[in-house]
């Protein structure tokens, strides 16, 4: 699950216990705003040794959208680079064991452009730095706007040109969706799961965002919704939880909070489609 750390990360850790979830994912820090408060030792005490409680695992750190490792704007790229060295030394910290990170948008320049730059950002953020217990995910992304890392090939590009760091790809759904790779049917999923071996590989994809799409396939469009009730549907999350190539891999929940449904609905619906269902095991089998 996704929670918020108001009140603490120890918090965070119980409310993920309560759901009977095993893998949490936070903001270490105010998601809004370039101001950081260190975190307390106390913090950071109490979250590990909570963590340890309650047999947690991952826990997986989402860096602020803020930072912007491909921006052409030199001030706004200063910025963001330093903001991800913090986000790394706070995940570091807390004994995290996944930053995830959006590859960026090179406003007005090309995609190559922005991968090199993403690539260079990421090498200055973490030199020097000691990450060999935390892996940085490079999350697939909508397309919105110029932003890089909504194809398959450019996910590896960017995976490739760090690999002497450890890096991993986060797989977001309704990104995966929204950037024209069609997992809600059948002969989309299994062409989706060829471009993912054809380009970084499945070994690379270390936890997966769950989310339901609200803009339809190819919109390049990044706008979560609730599980079945976006351009994925029950059938489509029915039968990615059945595909073996996204099992043993952590899943978290992204999706909206409204007045009708919250993240508990949301948890039930994907355990349930994630449930026993003989006609599909036996498709999956063939
Ligand atoms: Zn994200
Ligand atoms: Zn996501």
């Amino acid at each position: 699950m996704h929670a918020s750390i108001a009140g603490g990360l120890a918090k965070a850790a119980h409310t993920a216990r309560d759901k009977s979830c095993d893998c949490l994912q936070i903001f270490s820090r105010n998601p809004r705003g370039w101001k950081t408060n260190p975190l307390l030792d106390s913090d950071i005490s109490s979250m590990r040794s909570t963590r340890d409680d309650v047999g947690l695992w991952p826990l997986a750190i989402h860096s602020v959208y803020l930072i912007n490792l491909a921006a052409t704007d030199e001030v706004l790229l200063a910025r963001s680079r330093e903001a991800f060295r913090e986000e790394i030394t706070r995940a570091i910290s807390i004994g995290a064991d996944f930053l995830v990170v959006h590859p960026g948008n090179p406003v007005g320049a090309s995609t190559d452009y922005g991968i090199a730059t993403a690539i260079e950002s990421i090498k200055l953020a973490t030199r020097g730095l000691k990450i060999d217990r935390l892996t940085i995910l490079i999350e697939n992304t909508a397309g919105q706007g110029s932003s890089i890392g909504c194809r398959f090939d450019q996910v590896a590009d960017l995976a490739a040109g760090l690999n002497d760091l450890p890096i991993g790809v986060c797989l977001d759904t309704a990104h995966t969706l929204a950037a024209g790779y069609d997992i809600s049917t059948e002969k989309g999923l299994k062409q989706t799961i060829r471009e993912v071996e054809r380009s970084f590989g499945f070994d690379k994809i270390k936890l997966i965002h769950c989310n339901d799409s609200k803009a339809p396939l190819g919109s390049r469009v990044d706008r979560h919704q609730h599980i079945g009730l976006g351009h994925i549907g029950d059938e489509g999350f029915r039968r990615i939880m059945h595909n073996s190539k996204f099992q043993g891999v952590p899943f978290i929940l992204e999706t909206p909070v409204d007045k009708e449904r919250d993240y508990n609905w949301n948890l039930n619906r994907i355990r349930e489609l994630a449930g026993p269902e003989e006609v599909n095991a036996a498709r999956e089998e063939r």
